[in-house]
Formats: structure tokens, sequence, C-alpha cells
């Protein structure tokens, strides 16, 4: 796999461009006073970086090369300096600022589960700091070295494990290397008529290990599970050898161990390997779209499809400013498309009495035999109709499904033209969702009036649960005349997180605590959680030498 860019999303030379959108550019010049015309803040150039030396002493340098080959080892710029940090926000404005206090030493690649024990027996020896890389995609400060750290520091690239081991057809069970990136496992499974049906936004650049190291949920998690309900086996190497959880349907061995691992961010070892639930291919796989005449009205939609006999793949709806951003993303239509979109307009407003700012844009996906898919949607359909929504076809959802591994670029763009754009997702149970989406708003708006820019925030329901649902929030703004855009990022992102925890809600549903999301913990987790989690990794790690300072 190609490394991503150093300073932004994807690989070198594909962006987010607003010109096949006729709507895009006036819409964010109204929402938050941006002219998107012209690129006007470009990131340094990589040689205008001042990239610390590497430090790697004589005898580990030796050891690693002798466990992986000095093929196999690196200790070029260019690699270290990708392997420095992930893709949140504050990552990138940072590598785009050329600000690099610490970055790896070494970036170290082995072949096999042997090869990670002896590059981890190395590290410990020559008392190094191991940090586990998957594709760097963590969105929450998992994988920067401590500013402070003076021991040397190695990422472990997991990219090299990377292939479908074995399937087992009666269990429906994989076992696969952990550093396979979400394409290539698709391919493999694919090629003998299965499916893992894990689809991140970052699936492209995302490997398995880091989706169970980070609790990663998919687009279609309400069909397949979380990653967290789709791991059953896992191989673990570790500062006293190598876990084991064996792929046992459900166990009463005590606390989990499993789920130990699950979201352990690398610090209790290199996952290797892991036994996940897959199924055959589906013969159908719909996504439609449906409106609904308010958020309120689609909440209660999805809460009610979640309690239902139905099992759709995908549930999700956008409020209001996010159907509004949605649309002014439509590509040029055209003149059919206009005549369609004005009778659709007019019978909204005329028939069903909907007020177009109010509306809210939902997608519900379907999967399986072809008899399953018409009866999902016979039974959806009525609880969308109860709720005052409609259904209108299968090509809003068909173009969500395209362009949705596209919208990670809009982040890059947005800050070459001098703007920060984020996220932050969180879960609660059905009976607070709406008081979470209401106050949170409330807490950015705030935000942005205290620091006197004009922001933008919009959410949308993203996966269903029995009990609740999960909200992702995004939020865009520029920054005040003079003011630093990390800062004024803090100030938005802090009000946003503290209204998750105070209105019973957690800090994350799927992009995990890394040090981003460490100072709520807490407040999540209670202090006695904290605590054991402490005595966890003090435990299994008692020289902190597995990626330290994350979590906790
Ligand atoms: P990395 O980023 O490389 O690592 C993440 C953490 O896992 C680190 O602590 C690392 O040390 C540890 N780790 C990695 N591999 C191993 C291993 N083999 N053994 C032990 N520890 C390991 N997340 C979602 O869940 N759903 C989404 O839809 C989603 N969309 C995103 C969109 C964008 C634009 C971005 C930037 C991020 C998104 N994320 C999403 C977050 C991110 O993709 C996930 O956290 C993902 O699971 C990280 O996987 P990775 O392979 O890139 O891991």
């Amino acid at each position: 796999m190609t490394a991503m860019k150093w300073w932004g999303w994807g690989l070198d030379g594909v962006a987010f461009t607003h010109e096949d959108k006729p709507e895009l550019r006036g819409f964010i010049r109204e929402k938050i006073g941006l002219d998107i015309g012209q690129a006007t803040a470009a990131p340094l150039g990589f040689d205008e970086l001042a990239i610390p030396d590497a430090h790697l002493p004589d005898g580990l340098r030796a050891a690693l090369a002798g466990a992986v080959g000095s093929e196999h080892l690196s200790v070029d710029p260019l690699d270290r300096v990708v392997h420095a940090r992930g893709k949140s926000i504050r990552d990138l404005i940072r590598q785009r600022r050329g600000d690099l206090p610490r970055v790896p030493d070494a970036v170290v690649r082995p072949a096999d589960e042997a090869q990670v024990t002896a590059v981890l027996q190395a590290a410990l020896e020559a008392d190094a700091v191991v940090i586990p890389f998957g594709g760097g995609t963590s969105i929450s400060g998992s994988l920067e070295p401590e500013a402070t750290e003076t021991r040397p520091v190695l990422s472990v690239d997991m990219g090299r494990l990377d292939q479908v081991l074995e399937i087992d057809a009666a269990s429906r069970l994989a076992r696969v290397q952990a550093g396979v990136f979400g394409p290539h496992l698709e391919e493999q499974l694919n090629a003998q008529g299965y499916t893992f049906g894990h689809f991140p936004d970052s699936f492209t650049h995302s490997t398995l290990g880091g989706w169970i190291a980070t609790r990663s949920s998919g687009m279609q998690s309400d069909r397949y599970g979380d990653i967290a309900d789709m791991t059953r086996g896992l191989r673990v190497v570790t500062p006293s050898g190598t876990l084991v959880v064996r792929p046992v349907p459900s166990t009463s061995t005590g606390p989990s161990v499993r789920e130990m691992i699950l979201g352990s961010e690398g610090r209790l070892g290199l996952i290797t390997e892991a036994t996940v639930h897959v199924r055959p291919l589906p013969q159908r796989r719909e996504i439609l779209g449906y409106l609904f005449p308010t958020f309120d009205a689609g909440l209660a939609a999805m809460r009610e499809i979640a309690a239902s006999e139905a099992s759709v793949s995908v549930s999700r709806v956008s409020d209001a400013p996010e159907t509004q951003f949605s649309f002014a993303t439509r590509k040029a239509s055209t003149r059919m498309d206009k005549v369609q979109s004005k009778a659709l307009t007019t019978f909204l407003q005329r028939a069903k009495g909907f007020d177009l700012g109010s509306m809210c844009l939902s997608f519900l996906g379907y999967e399986g035999s072809d008899g399953h898919v018409t009866e999902q949607r016979r039974i959806v359909g009525r609880i969308v109709g109860r709720h005052g929504g409609i259904c209108i076809g299968t090509s809003p959802g068909q173009l969500y499904d395209q362009k949705k591994f596209d919208t990670p670029y809009i982040r890059d763009f947005l800050l070459d033209r001098g703007a920060a754009a984020d996220v932050s997702e969180t879960a609660a149970p059905w009976s607070q969702l709406e008081a979470v989406h209401r106050n949170t708003s409330a807490a950015a708006n705030a935000a942005f009036a205290q620091l006197g820019v004009t922001g933008y925030l919009m959410c949308h329901l993203s996966h269903s649960y029995h009990a609740g649902a999960c909200l992702y929030f995004t939020f865009a703004f520029v920054p005040s005349p003079g003011g630093d855009m990390l800062e004024e990022y803090d100030v938005v992102k802090q009000a946003i997180q503290q209204a998750f925890v105070d209105n019973g809600a957690t800090l994350s549903h799927h992009h995990a605590v890394g040090t981003e999301h460490s100072q709520w913990l807490e407040e999540d987790i209670s202090a006695p959680g904290v605590r054991l989690l402490e005595a966890l990794f003090d435990g299994t790690d008692p020289g902190a030498n597995l990626n330290p300072g994350k979590l906790v």
C-alpha cells in the first residue's frame, strides 16, 4: 500500500474539488464567509521541515535489522514523518506547519508474528518505545510519540502482515493477519464469495489491526456489527509472550480478555492476527434515500426501525444543516434532474406540508436475498410513512455510496483555503438523543460566538442499536482575524465534547480515546474505571514501552 501524503489525507494527486459542484461555492460563502475559489494557505514544502535527527543506538539498529532484514528498517526522513502522526485535524494543522517536536527514530516493517516478536524483544532490551502503526488514519492522537520522550521510538508498521490465512466455512470465520488494508481484505474475501462488511469512511487507508485497536465502526455496522462484535479470536504479541484469544462464539471465562484488546490502542501489545466473522456476499444490496419533515421525526423513525422486525444495513438521517450541505455538494444537474427536483419540491411543500428549511435527508440500506430486501423495504416504508417521511428512490443512495470515500479529502481542501473542519461523534440512549443533539449544537454555537467567528455545525445519526444511536457532528469555521486555528479549534472541540459527557453520552462512539479525548475519560468511565485501565497497562507493560501516554 502506498503511503498517504505526509501533510494530508489520501494519495498524492487525489484531491477534493468544488468545480463540478455548482452550488458549493455560494453555500460555503453564505455559511462561513469563505470564498473557496482559490487556495490561499499551502502546507510547507517537505524540504522546509526541520526534522529531528534519528537516534537509533547501534545495538538496537543491528537487532532490528536482524529481526526484519535491513531493507525493512527505515530511517528515511519522509517515512519517519509519515509515521509521526495520524490524520486528526490537530495532526494535519501541525504537520502542515512543520511542528515536529518528536518523530519516530525508525520505521520497522515485520513480515510475520515471529518477526513482530523479535522486534518487540529487541525494543524491550534497549528500552525503546514501540508504536504499532496500521494505516495511520487515527483521528484521536493515538500514534504520536510523546514530545518529551528521550528513549528511541520505533513505529512498527504492520502492513506486510496482509493475508487472509484461512476460512472456516462452517463457522463463517476467517483468520486474517492484522496489517491488511480494507480493500485488500475485501478483495481476498470476495474472491472466495465472502465479505467482512466493515466499511468505515477511512476504509481505503485503514487496517484490521487498527480497527480492532480503536473499536472501529463501519457504515454497514447496523447489519454486520461493529468491529467489537465481529472480532472473535486474537493473537497479540505482548511483553510477556503471545496472548491468544480462541475464536469461540461466547465464553464465561471471567472478564473478557478479548474486550481488553479491543480499543487498546497499542498499549497492550501488537495484534498480529484476528479471527473474524465473515458472511456470504449478499445477493442484493440497496441504499434508498428518504426525506423527513424534521430531524426529530427522522430520529423517531430510526428508533422505531431499530425496535422493529426490520434489520437494515445502514440507518442514517442528517439534520437540516447537513441536509442543506448534502444538496449543495450535488454535481451539475441535467435538465431532467431539474424538472424532477422542481416536481418533488412542489409535492413536498403542497401535498406533504414540508418546510424545506427543516427537511432532513436519510439513507437506509438493505442487504440479503431478493425476498429479504423486499420485505425489509416494506416494513421500513410503513414506519417512515408514520413519521411523515417519503422515499425518494435509489439515486441519492447510489450517489452517497459512490462518494463516501471521497469525503475525507474535504478537510485538506478547506485547510488550503484557511478554514478548519473536523468531526466529533458520540452515542447515547434513545431517550437522550434529542437533548444531546440540541445541547451539543447550542454549545458549539456558543463557542463560535465566544470566538467571534461564523461557524457551521451539522449532524447525522449514523448507527442504530437496541438502546440508542451514534450522533456524528461535523463543524467548520474560518478562524478570527489574527486568531490561531489550533487554539480556536480547541475551544469548539472542548465545547462539543463537554456537551457529550454532560448529557449522558460517551466521549466517542468509534474514534477511540488517544490523546485527543483522554481528558474526558474519567467523566465517561468514572475514576475507578480509569484506575482499572492504568493497572491493566502498568501490569502488562511495566516499562511503559508500548505506545505510552495514550488513553490514560
Ligand atoms: P492507525 O491509525 O495506524 O492506529 C490507530 C491505533 O491503533 C494506534 O494506537 C495504533 O498504535 C493502534 N494499532 C494499529 N494497528 C495495530 C496493531 N496491529 N496492533 C496493536 N495496535 C495497533 N473510524 C471508524 O471507526 N469509522 C469511520 O467511519 C472512520 N472514518 C474516518 C474518516 C477519516 C477521514 C479519518 C481521518 C479517520 C476515520 N476513522 C474512522 C478513524 C480511523 O480510521 C480508525 O480509528 C481506524 O480504525 C484506524 O485504523 P488504522 O489502521 O489506520 O490504525
